[in-house]
């Protein structure tokens, strides 16, 4: 089978039948090398410093590190650098040593691991929540727990990758992105002809930055008696008067079935969480498999407590970052950029063509500007797109030399609106 390398995308190789596994692998790595010629592998590159506004990077070809402004990391508010943070995951360590050693089921729950669980759930003014390792595990283990074969799950069709893989065992119906005419007619089409019917959906959407209508679409999921799971990863600690995320925003905290999310985030660490009703998350803590069978997060979970607490102690980071928010969107407007709807510190600048987007991701590269150039499979074909992520601590000199960037590029490829 030929795969010509100038179309394909990751996708392409994920099943090429008649192949053993060497040899997918070689052509895949063929692939790669292709990408790596042409300077738009720039996945995976080494950092030196974390990742602030601010990062020193090994770009591939280079033999050191170099300071480049950093548009990559979604530690909004920058409390991955703050030194309460820091100084509540060393003492945690010192504390309880560096790992917690089993699942929680069978020694692995430790007071900080109690803590951050009531905390997270009374951030969302609830009472229970359980704790997974990642976001992503959050989302696959409790869909996948939650929904069998008798059940559906309708999904808004940007949702992150971890819901469709919880979603596995179950029926999907997707519909188009925010599209609420589509969503009724699947619920309506779903009405009596599964047991659980659940709505999917993100409350910050992950590559377009722009939020569900939490509202309208909560009054459809009851009107067709469907339960509603919300994933607003993106949103905690940015969005709201308090940073409670998009419920917040729409004053819903008590009403949806599922709050699902991740630390990875505001919250300056890794991990996931779900909120729900009491019997649920019991349910989760007993029956969800990668929280029965695998190990509990470290003792450094303290600095999550940290971070999740500095939201209300210090809301100034939440004011800055909307400051930048608005500074650089309006600044990428006023020179022709396409922004989308982003509502968000997620900042697409929507460029279509995906080998355009590669390009211009080198070129920002060289301007000493680090973004991510997102293709398919993780938005549509023709959607490509330069993506960022906005900080509190990013400077006013890092995003115009950022917006200087982008008018440099524009000039060598044209990549504003026409
Ligand atoms: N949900 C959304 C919307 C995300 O964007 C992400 C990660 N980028 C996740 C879940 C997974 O979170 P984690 O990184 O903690 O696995």
């Amino acid at each position: 089978m030929e795969i010509d390398f100038e179309k394909a995308s990751f996708k392409d190789f994920e099943n090429i039948k008649d192949y053993d596994m060497y040899a997918r692998a070689a052509i895949f790595n063929k692939y790669l090398n292709f990408l790596d010629n042409k300077g738009h592998l720039n996945y995976r590159m080494e950092s030196i410093s974390g990742c602030g506004p601010e990062m020193d990077i090994l770009i591939p070809g280079k033999s050191k590190h170099e300071t480049l402004v950093g548009l990559v990391s979604n530690d909004y508010l920058g409390f991955t650098q703050h030194p309460k943070v820091k100084e509540a995951v060393v003492g945690a360590i010192r504390k309880y040593g560096t790992g917690a050693g089993a699942s929680p089921a069978i020694g692995g729950h430790f007071s900080y691991h109690e803590k951050l669980e009531k905390k997270i759930a009374s951030f969302f003014r609830r009472d229970n929540a359980i704790l997974y390792t990642t976001g992503y595990t959050a989302n696959s283990a409790t869909f996948q727990s939650l929904l069998q074969k008798e059940d559906i799950a309708i999904l808004d069709m940007a949702v992150h990758a971890s819901v469709y893989e919880g979603c596995q065992l179950t029926n999907i119906k997707t519909f188009l992105h925010n599209n609420l005419e589509l969503l009724e007619r699947a619920l309506g089409d779903a009405k009596d002809k599964y047991r659980n019917k659940m709505v999917i959906i993100d409350g910050v959407y992950s590559q377009d930055g722009d939020l569900a209508p939490l509202d309208k679409i909560l009054e459809l999921t009851k009107h067709y008696g469907a339960y509603l799971a919300i994933d607003d990863a993106h949103g905690t600690g940015v969005i709201g008067k308090t940073g409670r995320g998009v419920l917040e925003l729409y004053d819903l905290f008590g009403e949806v079935d599922l709050i699902t999310g991740t630390f990875s985030k505001t919250f300056a660490s890794a991990g996931g969480y779900v909120v729900a009703r009491p019997e649920l998350i019991r349910f989760l803590k007993f029956q969800s498999r990668q929280h029965l069978f695998s190990a509990t997060s470290t003792p450094a979970v303290a600095g999550i407590i940290k971070a999740i607490e500095l939201v209300d102690e210090e809301p100034h980071w939440m004011d800055k970052l909307w400051q930048n928010v608005n500074y650089f969107k309006q600044g990428l407007i006023d020179i022709g950029m396409d922004v989308g709807n982003t509502a968000s510190a997620i900042i697409p600048v929507k460029i279509g063509d995906p080998k355009k987007s590669g390009e211009a991701g080198r070129l920002l590269l060289e301007q000493g500007i680090y973004t991510n150039p997102i293709i398919y499979p993780a938005v549509a074909k023709k959607n490509a797109r330069i993506r960022m992520s906005l900080m509190a601590t990013h400077t006013k000199a890092q995003l115009d030399k950022t917006l200087n960037a982008f008018e440099y590029v524009d000039h060598k490829i044209g990549i504003s609106k026409t």
